[in-house]
């Protein structure tokens, strides 16, 4: 009976296994074909400035339709980091966020602020600011409109990556440390790097609200991105009693509290209701 058991585990075990295989290799083979088959799109989730109530940007977050369905970016970026496929598709990315830009320029939102995340792979890829200034160059776009979200993985290359985050920052473009605090020496990168903005991870805002060490932590972080003259945004905003531990923080949040990440078309009607909205209020 054990042996059946046994035998039964592992087969399990295989299936599983064979499950994720097949799944994985779906997605690395309809990688390639994604940019061209038009399935890849770029939704925007907006940054509010607290203290004031206005929008102040937005966040550009790759969408990925397959006809098995969505896939999810948490899924599909490290197989694309992985492959390399990131290359291409994270160009793709900052192009259609430049394109963009001029789209909200059309709508009337003048000087409209997007913010692209970049792995690592692609910060240190030889040709990287090369084309990004092609990029630039070709879409007509203010640089200092675009600022690039970096992760702090991106320190354990930090002595790779020097050179282009420099060319980067004589660019004009701003540069964002994503997830900060959640990674392995948040305090070395930024001791590192000069940075636009910083980017406090979700997970501080969720526990400050029960845990005073935690809440005294996210003051303590706010006030060191401040003293360091970035824009300090907190991630995953979700509830009103979260928004209201940071309104006199003179911070920017970002959250479902206020929408989820929208197409181009959904921001369009979205932004009619929270200005009416605030006219309300
Ligand atoms: P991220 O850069 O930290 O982006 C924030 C993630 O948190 C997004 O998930 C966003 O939808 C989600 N989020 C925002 N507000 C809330 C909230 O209030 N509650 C909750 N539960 N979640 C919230 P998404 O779009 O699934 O992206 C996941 C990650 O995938 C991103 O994390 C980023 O690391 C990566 N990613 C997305 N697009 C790109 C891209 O174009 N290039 C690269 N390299 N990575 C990307
Ligand atoms: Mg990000
Ligand atoms: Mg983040
Ligand atoms: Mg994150």
């Amino acid at each position: 009976l054990a042996k059946e058991r046994g035998k039964n585990n592992y087969q399990f075990y295989n299936d599983d296994l064979n499950q994720k295989l097949k799944r994985r290799l779906t997605i690395e083979t309809r990688l390639y074909k994604a940019i061209d088959n038009r399935e890849l799109s770029v939704h925007y989730h907006p940054q509010i400035n607290l203290e004031t109530g206005q929008l102040a940007g937005a966040e550009a977050l790759l969408r990925w339709k397959t006809d098995i369905g969505p896939i999810s970016p948490g899924e599909f970026i490290p197989i694309a980091e992985e492959t390399g496929h990131i290359i291409n598709i994270g160009e793709w990315v900052i192009r259609q966020s430049c394109r963009d830009i001029k789209q909200f320029r059309k709508r009337g939102l003048s000087r409209f602020p997007i913010s692209v995340n970049i792995s690592t792979k692609q910060l240190m890829h030889p040709h990287f600011i090369i084309r990004l200034k092609n990029i630039i160059h070709e879409e007509e776009i203010d640089p200092s409109l675009l600022t690039l979200e970096i992760t702090e993985s991106t320190l354990l290359f930090y002595e790779d990556a020097k050179e282009n985050i420099i060319e980067l920052r004589e660019l004009g473009v701003g540069i964002s440390l994503d997830d900060f605090g959640v990674g392995y020496s948040s305090l070395s990168m930024i001791k590192n790097i000069e940075i636009d903005e910083l980017k406090i991870d979700q997970s501080f805002l969720i526990d400050a609200l029960e845990n005073k060490r935690v809440y005294s932590l996210l003051e303590t972080i706010i006030e060191i991105g401040k003293k360091l003259d970035a824009k300090v945004v907190v991630e995953g905003v979700e509830t009103a009693e979260q928004l209201e531990l940071l309104l006199d923080k003179g911070v920017y949040g970002q959250g479902y509290f206020y929408t989820k990440p929208l197409s181009m078309h959904e921001f369009e009607s979205w932004y009619d209701r929270f200005y009416k909205r605030e006219e309300r209020v």
